[in-house]
């Protein structure tokens, strides 16, 4: 069994820009083995006031410094978590137990992130003009102010990409931050955290607090002036309810059953390839991984077998290198839910067309990435997130079925279509209720698509992330207009009788000339 490379004078460091006075730790696991990765120093309810109370003075000068300070920072970040890729991708394989290749998606997801949002939050954020009530009369300005303090609730299934995605434009925008990592995630968190800090974000202006989910979610939600929230669709829910009592604003990341539509006239060797890695990367434990599968009957035969050939091909270990494919489950929970939900639909009649076991010859949480067909609405994976490298195969005999049968769920994250047509396959895309839409790709087109908004519909989310929407979030918008003096606005009868007829010229005017 393979054991952290990490150094463990490495990871005290980071452990030590946790904001705790507690002197209490938990113990964090490595995924691959089992055994004990570190001791987690854990906050109070104190320590996040504390880290807002601090976050709140640092937010002052932050958002003072302006666009371009802040722009110079983040894009020194940005080289310096490429300068450290090997620490980073280690990081998040001794937390995640994921492959060295989908640890180096989160990095390169995360580049992407910095990138865009020291770039783009000028151009989104700036003062700017808007028409006024009357022309000449009145001149409008709208100014966004940043929101103060952003409380920022992340999972350990991303622990690296998803750890900033909501941060860095919260930080791009002026606020401030203060972060409940995942105890799973929170190294990664703090090892990305550090480059910033070394960038010149001040270390108060974002603080990492970590504790159980309750207790010190609650003291992030009720602390903040907006929240980011990613994780589960109940815990989402509890999140909202909460920041609704001082009317706070949420962003939900929040769960999926995400379909993928494969059409009639795709090539089903090339479909499958694509299909795998949507299905098992990380392995399964990822909000947008494809959990449901409707094939045409004419490719059906041909899809499935190529995608279980393919699926066996997968290499599966413990490797902090190159040469895996899929790595392990995080946790005995995971474990757990993964084999509750196979084993109830095999025991409720699903075929099992490869995998369906734990593999603990490579360590204690693999298991077999498995594909199911005979799936029914009774059985837990029917309906249910699974969260892990499950998934269940149906045939249809049209696209509209294909379609009915996507949309038939509580969910709506993520979804695919492949399609030999791209035409087509974009013709489809737009029938299908979520927030992203592939077409021939599992969830990496518009997951990487940093411009463009991500997020989710029904229960899946509220908000979103990415693009100008995801900045947009965190600021309030200030409408700030004036009279320019050049006309006196009536007040009396005798004013308004006066100039009626010139404001009735006016609106008829404006009109005329299709001004907004
Ligand atoms: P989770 O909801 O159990 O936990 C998420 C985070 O919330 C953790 O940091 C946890 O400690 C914290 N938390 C728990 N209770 C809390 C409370 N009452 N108040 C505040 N914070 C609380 O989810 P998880 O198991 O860590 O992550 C898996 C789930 O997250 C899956 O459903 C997955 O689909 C979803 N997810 C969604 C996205 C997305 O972008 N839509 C991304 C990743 C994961």
């Amino acid at each position: 069994m393979t054991g952290t490379p990490l150094d463990s004078e490495i990871i005290a460091d980071l452990d030590h820009d946790i904001s705790t006075s507690t002197g209490s730790t938990v113990t964090v696991f490595q995924p691959y083995t089992g055994e004990a990765l570190h001791e987690l120093p854990v906050s109070s309810a104190d320590d996040v006031d504390r880290a807002y109370a601090r976050a709140r003075l640092a937010q002052l000068a932050w958002a003072r410094s302006g666009f371009a300070h802040r722009r110079a920072v983040l894009l020194r970040a940005h080289d310096l978590l490429l300068a450290r890729e090997e620490l980073l991708l280690d990081v998040v394989q001794s937390e995640t137990g994921k492959t060295r290749g989908q640890a180096f998606e989160e990095l390169f997801q995360c580049a992407g992130v910095v990138r865009y949002n020291a770039l783009a939050a000028r151009p989104v954020l700036r003062a700017r003009r808007r028409r006024a009530g009357i022309p000449t009369v009145v001149s409008t300005q709208l100014r966004y102010r940043p929101k103060g303090v952003v409380g920022v609730i992340t999972p350990w299934n991303y622990p690296l990409s998803l750890g900033i995605m909501d941060v860095v434009p919260a930080l791009a925008a002026g606020n401030g931050v203060v972060q409940k990592a995942d105890e799973q995630g929170a190294l990664s968190v703090l090892a990305a955290r550090r480059a910033f800090i070394e960038a010149g974000v001040p270390a108060e202006l974002w603080a990492v607090v970590t504790g159980d989910g309750d207790g010190i979610g609650n003291a992030v939600t009720t602390g903040a002036d907006y929240v980011c929230f990613t994780g589960s669709t109940t815990t989402g829910t509890k999140v909202a309810a909460l920041a609704a009592q001082n009317l706070t604003g949420v962003s939900l990341e929040l769960g999926g059953k995400n379909p993928l539509l494969v059409l009639d006239d795709v090539d089903p060797r090339e479909a499958a390839a694509n299909a795998v890695y949507a299905c098992f990367s990380s392995m399964g434990q990822l909000c947008v991984s494809i959990e449901r599968i409707y094939v045409q009957r004419r490719v059906a035969d041909a899809f499935l077998a190529a995608f279980v050939a393919k699926t066996q091909s997968l290499v599966q270990g413990a490797a902090y290198d190159w040469s895996t494919d899929v790595g392990t489950l995080v946790s005995p929970a995971q474990l757990a839910r993964v084999e509750r939900h196979v084993d109830d639909a095999v025991g409720k009649g699903a075929t099992v067309l490869t995998g369906g076991e734990a593999r603990p010859e490579l360590g204690p949480y693999f298991y077999a990435p498995t594909v199911l067909t005979d799936v029914t609405p009774s059985m837990l994976c029917f309906a249910q997130e699974t969260f892990g490298p499950v998934v269940s195969v149906y045939v249809v005999d049209s696209v509209d079925e294909a379609v009915r049968a996507a949309n038939a769920s509580e969910f709506g994250l993520s979804a695919a279509v492949f399609s030999g047509s791209s035409v087509r396959g974009m013709r489809v895309a737009r029938q299908i209720e979520a927030g992203s839409v592939n077409v021939n790709e599992g969830y990496r087109a518009t997951f990487s698509s940093i411009d463009a908004p991500m997020g989710g519909v029904k229960q899946s989310g509220l908000g979103r992330r990415n693009g100008p929407e995801g900045l947009l979030r965190f600021v309030e918008p200030v409408t700030i207009a004036r009279t320019t003096g050049l006309l006196t606005l009536p007040r009396t009868g005798a004013e308004f009788q006066a100039m009626t007829g010139i404001m009735r010229l006016l609106v008829r005017a404006l009109k005329a000339v299709r001004r907004r």
